[in-house]
């Protein structure tokens, strides 16, 4: 391990705290594996077929009483663990919605781990929770929203729509929630909230039920639908309705003003949930929810310990603790802060439009093959096709489609998912990491259709 004229003895971590030229040491090792790593991605597979279970193998063991050599664990996690999966930080990654694993977030998050600071409470870190509070309300002025709005950085989308559920649930609600209906948007309708739902509503309230929730999607993950959700904002206000936008995926598509119109009327939600992780190339682990009035977060989710150190009389500070059900948690903020102070937020606004204009392409590509049949142009940068056939019913296509998404991917160039539409199988394509280029992408587009040609002979 130890390089030539190298004082500093790896051999020995005991130490939980070592001194800094361990600490420096240890640094640079993980920092070259690291960019190493980031060096040979264009050329690692975009996915490994290797069978998963084998790597409870490699993993077996009791915990290490004493520590082991650090080369043999990084060798573990770089050239086994990690290549084992798909690859998620690589520009051949078109599946499910991408992320990317943004440096400048990754050393965010490296930075806040290692400071350790509280960010849960104003007054243990006023400047952490300033520094987080500031990067929220930048989102929420890009997002549109008016400037009272705030919210709070989730891990993700998930816990995003749980939190508006549960705020809009206590607004609305109370404590008697039995009754309560909630409305979601329907994937195969996409476009509108149907009709019928919206005839539901007053059915449901005939039988004694209580709409409390709709909730419109900007950019479905199936098929990267919009709702209307101007249309969507107009019911909820007239029936008194949280109205939640999913924006996980198509959110921050916001910031390009060419696609405003798409999603007009996103501005008008109480809450909108919106993935760093996915729409701003974020490492995983990274959501956040922004709500209109941020006192509908603190009435669902307040804490009122006696050891928590508590607000001084009469000063508005946002307690995050309070804002969701998080108590103890990272410094989530400086992980968007960071990279926004860095590259400046026109960065992020060129790599979205280069990643629209790409899957815009795509789609032209495709459009092209008189056997490919897409289900709808991409409106933020996400659609699905399939290929027909003049003699097969629905299944022995589907079965041929499945086929079909086997033989792009066996080359491991490119990596895309299938997704089924009322029992139509479809090949998606959504173009969102962070290092998909034009070049990965016609290589891709080159890819398919040899792989159509072959299903058509
Ligand atoms: C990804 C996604 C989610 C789930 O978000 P996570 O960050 O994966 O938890 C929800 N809704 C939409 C539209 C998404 O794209």
């Amino acid at each position: 391990m130890n390089k030539p004229n190298d004082p500093v003895d790896l051999k020995d971590l005991s130490d939980l705290d070592p001194p800094r030229p361990i600490k420096e040491r240890l640094l640079r090792e993980f920092s070259e594996r690291m960019l190493e790593h980031l060096d040979t991605l264009s050329d690692q597979p975009a996915w490994s077929n290797e069978d998963g279970s084998e790597a409870a193998g490699w993993l077996d063991g009791p915990v290490p009483e004493q520590g082991r050599p650090l080369d043999e664990i990084l060798d573990l996690l770089f050239d086994r663990v990690i290549p084992c999966s798909l690859n998620t930080a690589g520009p051949g990654y078109l599946a499910y919605v991408p992320g990317g694993g943004l440096y400048s977030a990754a050393l965010a998050e490296f930075v806040a781990a290692v400071v350790n600071r509280y960010a849960g409470v104003w007054v243990a870190a006023p400047g952490a929770v300033e520094l987080e509070t500031r990067a929220l309300r930048w989102l929420v002025e890009l997002m549109g929203l008016p400037e009272s709005a705030l919210g709070v950085f989730t891990t993700g989308g998930s816990m995003s729509n749980l939190l508006a559920v549960v705020a809009a649930r206590e607004k609305l609600l109370g404590s008697e929630i039995s009754d309560g209906v909630a409305y979601f948007s329907s994937e195969v309708h996409h476009s509108v909230i149907k009709a019928a739902r919206i005839a539901g509503i007053a059915e449901d309230r005939r039988a004694g039920r209580r709409p409390f929730f709709v909730s419109g999607s900007a950019g479905t993950v199936n098929t990267g639908a919009v709702d209307s959700l101007r249309r969507i904002a107009d019911v909820a206000e007239r029936e008194g309705l949280w109205n939640h936008v999913d924006g996980a995926y198509g959110a921050t598509f916001r910031l390009l003003p060419e696609l405003h119109a798409t999603l007009d009327g996103m501005e008008r939600c109480d809450s909108l949930a919106l993935d760093p992780h996915k729409g701003l190339f974020f490492p995983y682990g990274l959501g956040t929810l922004l709500v209109r009035q941020p006192a509908d977060l603190t009435r669902a989710f307040h804490v009122s310990g006696s050891y928590l150190p508590q607000l001084q009389e009469g000063v508005t500070r946002f307690d995050f603790c309070e804002m969701s059900p998080e108590l103890s948690r990272d410094w989530r903020g400086l992980r968007v802060w960071l990279p926004f102070m860095l590259h400046g937020v026109d960065a992020f606004r060129r790599a979205l439009r280069e990643k629209r204009e790409l899957a815009v392409r795509a789609f032209e590509t495709l459009s092209r093959e008189e056997d490919v049949e897409i289900a709808a142009p991409p409106e933020l940068s996400l659609f699905a096709f399939r290929q027909v056939f003049g003699d097969a019913d629905l299944e022995e296509t589907n079965r041929r489609n499945r086929k079909l998404l086997e033989e792009i991917n066996r080359p491991a160039r490119i990596y895309l998912t299938g997704t089924t539409l009322g029992g139509v199988f479809y090949l998606r394509i959504c173009v969102l990491h962070l290092r998909t280029n034009r070049e990965r992408v016609d290589e891709g587009l080159e890819i398919i259709r040899r792989a159509l040609e072959e299903r058509r002979v």
